[in-house]
Formats: C-alpha cells, sequence, structure tokens
C-alpha cells in the first residue's frame, strides 16, 4: 500500500527532509565519545524548548513510558492527588495512580470542555493535605488544553508538586516549565516537534529528584527508571543500557529545527495554522469540538461529527479516496481531528485537511458549503501573510 500523501494526524506527524535525513546518520557505538557528546547537546537543547533549568531525560520508548515512570517515580502509596480530568489522557493518568495507591481526586468536565483554575484553588482551600497535581496540558483526543500557566503557580502557592503530560504542546504551544513551576513534565518528540516515535523527554525539578529518591517504591534497575538516569547517567557517566542511538539523532535533528526557528515562531505558525482552520471548519459549516476557542489547543483542530457519521469511517474513507490521513477522535467522542502540528503547521496543509474533511463528510451526504470554509480559510491565511 502506499503512503499517504499527505499526513495531517495528531502524531506521529510528517517529518521534515533534514529530520528523515538525520534518522539516516551512521549508527555508532554509544560510548563512542561523539555519540556522548551528541546525546549530552540533545538534552541540553531539550532543556531550552522545556524553558528550563531542570535535568532533563531522555527517556527510549513512546511517551506513555516516561508518563508511567514518573507516575511510579513520585508516587507512594496513600499519597493524595488532584488529577485534572478533561479528556482520555488525564483519565488515564488517574488508572496509574491510583494502581500506585494513591488517593486519588479527579476534577472532571466533560471531553469537550477544560477545568476552570478557580475551580482547582477552591478544591485546595478546601483540602490543604493535598500533596500532587496531575494535568495534560494539550488534551490531544480531545483538541483542548489545560491553562498550566495558572494551575502551575498555583500548586507552587500551595506548595505542591506538579506532573504534567505536555506530550503533544512542547514545541508548538506555549510551555514555560520554569516560569510556570512544573515539577515533571513529559514530551514526546513526534507530535509538535516532528520527530520519531519512541522517545519520552523528561524535565525533572530538583525538588522532584529528591522525592524520587527518597521514595522507596520508585523503580530502580529497571526500564522504567528515571533514579537510574539521574545516577548511572548524568552522576556516573555510564548509560543504564544501550541508548535508541538513530532516534537521538532524529530528535536533536528537530530540537535544532524549532530552536534555529525560535521557539516563539513556532508557537506563532500552529497559532496561525489553527485560525486558519477553526475559519474554514465553521465556514463550510461544521461545529468546533471544543466549547470554546480559548480552551482549544492550538496545534489541531477537532470538529463535531454530524450524528450518523462515524468517526472511523470517514478517516478511512478520506485515506482511500483523497491519500489523506486525518485522526479520528480514539475514545474523546464521535470528532475528527485534522492537526497542524509540527511540519504541518505551515501553509496550505490546513487547507488540504479542510478540503479533504469536507468533501469527505459530502461523499457521506452530509450537506456542507466546502466552497466557503475553502474560501474562508484562503482569506484568512492571505491576511496572516499581508
Ligand atoms: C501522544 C500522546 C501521548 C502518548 O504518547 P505515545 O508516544 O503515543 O506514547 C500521551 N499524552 C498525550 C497528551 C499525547 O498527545
Amino acid at each position: 500500500m502506499h503512503v499517504p500523501d499527505f499526513t495531517l494526524s495528531a502524531g506521529p506527524v510528517m517529518a521534515t527532509p533534514r529530520t528523515q535525513q538525520a534518522l539516516g546518520s551512521p549508527i555508532i557505538y554509544h560510548y563512542d565519545p561523539s555519540f556522548m557528546d551528541t546525546f549530552r547537546s540533545t538534552e541540553r537543547k531539550a532543556a531550552e524548548v522545556f524553558r528550563t533549568q531542570n535535568d532533563i531525560v531522555l527517556m527510549q520508548g513512546e511517551a506513555i513510558l516516561a508518563l508511567e515512570a514518573t507516575a511510579r517515580s513520585l508516587v507512594t502509596p496513600g499519597m493524595k492527588i488532584l488529577s485534572l480530568v478533561q479528556g482520555v489522557f488525564g483519565k488515564g493518568t488517574g488508572y496509574w495512580l491510583r494502581d500506585l495507591g494513591a488517593e486519588v481526586h479527579e476534577l472532571e468536565v466533560g471531553y469537550h470542555e477544560a477545568v476552570d483554575p478557580e475551580q482547582v484553588r477552591q478544591y485546595l482551600e478546601k483540602n490543604p493535605d493535598t500533596e500532587m497535581i496531575a494535568m495534560v496540558h494539550s488534551e490531544t483526543p480531545s483538541g483542548t488544553v489545560t491553562d498550566c500557566s495558572v494551575i502551575g503557580p498555583l500548586a507552587r502557592e500551595f506548595g505542591l508538586l506538579t506532573m504534567v503530560d505536555a506530550v503533544s504542546s512542547v514545541g508548538g504551544l506555549e510551555f514555560a516549565t520554569d516560569d510556570w513551576g512544573i515539577d515533571v513534565a513529559v514530551t514526546g518528540a513526534q507530535k509538535c516537534l516532528g520527530g520519531p516515535a519512541g522517545i519520552g523527554l523528561v524535565s525533572v525539578s530538583d525538588r522532584a529528584w529528591e522525592v524520587m529518591l527518597a521514595n522507596p517504591h520508585a523503580p530502580r534497575d529497571s526500564y522504567l527508571s528515571l533514579i537510574d538516569w539521574k545516577i548511572k547517567w548524568k552522576e556516573e557517566g555510564r548509560f543504564p543500557f544501550t541508548p535508541s542511538v538513530s532516534d537521538i539523532y532524529g530528535v536533536e535533528s528537530v530540537l535544532d529545527q524549532v530552536l534555529e526557528e525560535g521557539l516563539e515562531a513556532s508557537i506563532a505558525r500552529h497559532s496561525a495554522s489553527a485560525a486558519v482552520t477553526r475559519a474554514g471548519a465553521v465556514a463550510m459549516g461544521l461545529e468546533l469540538w471544543p466549547a470554546s476557542v480559548a480552551i482549544s489547543a492550538d496545534c489541531l483542530t477537532a470538529v463535531r461529527l454530524p450524528e450518523g457519521v462515524n468517526d472511523v469511517e470517514l478517516r478511512t474513507h478520506i485515506r482511500s479516496k483523497y491519500g489523506v490521513m486525518l485522526s479520528s477522535g480514539q475514545g474523546a467522542g464521535n470528532l475528527m481531528r485534522i492537526a497542524h502540528m509540527g511540519p504541518s503547521a505551515r501553509g496550505l496543509y490546513p487547507i488540504v485537511g479542510l478540503s479533504a474533511l469536507g468533501q469527505g463528510l459530502k461523499d457521506m451526504g452530509v450537506s456542507l458549503d466546502v466552497g466557503s470554509g475553502i474560501d474562508e480559510a484562503m482569506k484568512t491565511l492571505a491576511d496572516q501573510n499581508k
């Protein structure tokens, strides 16, 4: 089967030729001084993109591994955790936390809404024994954001640890680890950074290291161990095991690309593509999934599907008929997602996604004005480039 003409899915996303080339670098021994240099500079560049002075750990495995490792390293039985749930990933975090014996309280809203920071404050005032807040910055399956810029500092004010799933935001959405006081943040390379799937990038504060090192339940001598990376690699200069050499070259390259473009410019590019996509979707007669633009994530646009249209069938139809790969709802609801994430957050890519989605829906008998949608999207794009 041919690869699609356009990959406009919500991660993994399309990679630039430069990224592809970096992934094809010679495979060398991991203790070769040149690879060790690359590994260390990749950590430093990741810290810049996280906007942090904290340690960076490059966990090998999908981002879920890094998130699970974080949970296992921080949680002790009976720990009181506030978990903010506004979608599939927030809900999933609670399963791990409870499995590890934490006492979890969920502040949960509909999967098209966002948790109100004021509600978080009220909860913390009533429950001063809370020890940690877990939250998802960009709820990818719903296309919404959690306001970590307010909730992070709030957690600091109450002396709490914070654990943030920032897998689909770092590099494309504003994420200021140190300014917001985030203790542990996890991102993936295959979302806004446009890199390979299979590396989790983790930022760990000194305070979080203290908690992990004092936790007798934190994994040690394990694939899930953050502590191994702290002690063996950062303190003793030994890798816990063999790093994914090729993927590290890919990750270094995408970090270089975002830093050369400028983090602010990358964030502006994502927000410009989001504006184009939303304008087009609404003008063709579609309803946006998030309750408001204010809580919408700029890395993708989720639209509500009309009654009777199945998201997976629609995705399959669009892929086979028009060669465009979009993302379905992934459990958040009956919705479709056009991602403008990493290299696809640029120029005409959103217009391609809108045409394919609009025509795909028309093929299924939905009445839409695709032409008006494209006109409006093009007009928005033209206005941005005046
Ligand atoms: C993609 C994603 C994950 C999972 O990342 P994998 O690399 O697929 O394990 C977790 N959280 C969010 C918010 C994501 O978008």
